[in-house]
């Protein structure tokens, strides 16, 4: 069978380290030929405003520059509106019908996974690839996701699919927190140096060169 191509949707307010390495290990576990990062223009189960696309992209191309092989693909962004990743998936299926899609989500959003829009025919179109994230390595997520089947369609359908990756507690609200109080306190919390210089030269999330 054809190497899959890995998709990895998220908002990417702002890009951690765990967005950059947790894809490429993903894409290693699975054999994939490609990874793309897809920032959402608006996820539809997030109330709160992200910082502007423009900003977004920038701080991902900082983040990923390193990598040669990284996609970053902005149908979601030009399409606008909530991004249904269930669209998405079908945009790509329309480009080659042939290349087996898969896509890649952490722990928190496996556990919410049936809240997704369309999420039956997500399932129809590519399979998921898990990745565990703190508090739930693979055996306590594993554990959650069989509760949450009770009574539930599509029972198992992250069944095989959780990955045995190292938990890595990176997380973009947990920076967010960081940028609001200072730039020592935000690479204490860990954000990327790319990444705050980008923030630094927009002025994003409070923060500035000045
Ligand atoms: P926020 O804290 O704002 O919710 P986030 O850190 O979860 O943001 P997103 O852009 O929402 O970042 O994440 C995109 C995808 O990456 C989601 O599927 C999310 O579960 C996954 N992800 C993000 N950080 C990690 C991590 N540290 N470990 C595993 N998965 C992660």
């Amino acid at each position: 069978m054809a190497a899959p191509l890995l998709l990895y949707g998220g908002t990417f307010d702002p890009p951690h380290a765990a967005h950059g390495r947790l894809p490429q290990l993903a894409a290693k576990a699975i054999g994939a030929s490609r990874v793309v990062w897809i920032p959402a223009a608006q996820n539809p189960l997030r109330t709160e405003r992200s910082a502007p696309p423009s900003d977004r992209i920038a701080m991902l191309r900082a983040l990923l520059a390193g990598n040669a092989d990284a996609e970053i693909d902005q149908r979601e962004l030009q399409r606008g509106g909530p991004s249904y990743f269930v669209d998405t998936l079908r945009s790509f299926r329309a480009e080659d019908a042939k290349t087996p899609l898969r896509f890649l989500i952490g722990a928190d959003q496996a556990l919410q996974f049936r809240r997704w829009h369309d999420w039956e025919s997500i399932l129809d179109l590519a399979d998921p690839v898990i990745a565990p994230r703190p508090p739930h390595d693979r055996l306590a997520l594993e554990v959650v996701l069989e509760q949450l089947d009770e009574g539930q369609s599509r029972p198992g359908w992250w069944r095989g699919s959780v990955l045995d990756l190292p938990l890595d507690d990176a997380s973009a609200t947990k920076l967010r927190e960081a940028l609001s109080d200072s730039d020592e306190a935000a690479l204490e919390a860990g954000i990327p140096e790319s990444v705050l210089s980008v923030i630094r030269d927009r002025g994003l999330y409070g923060r500035s060169n000045a």
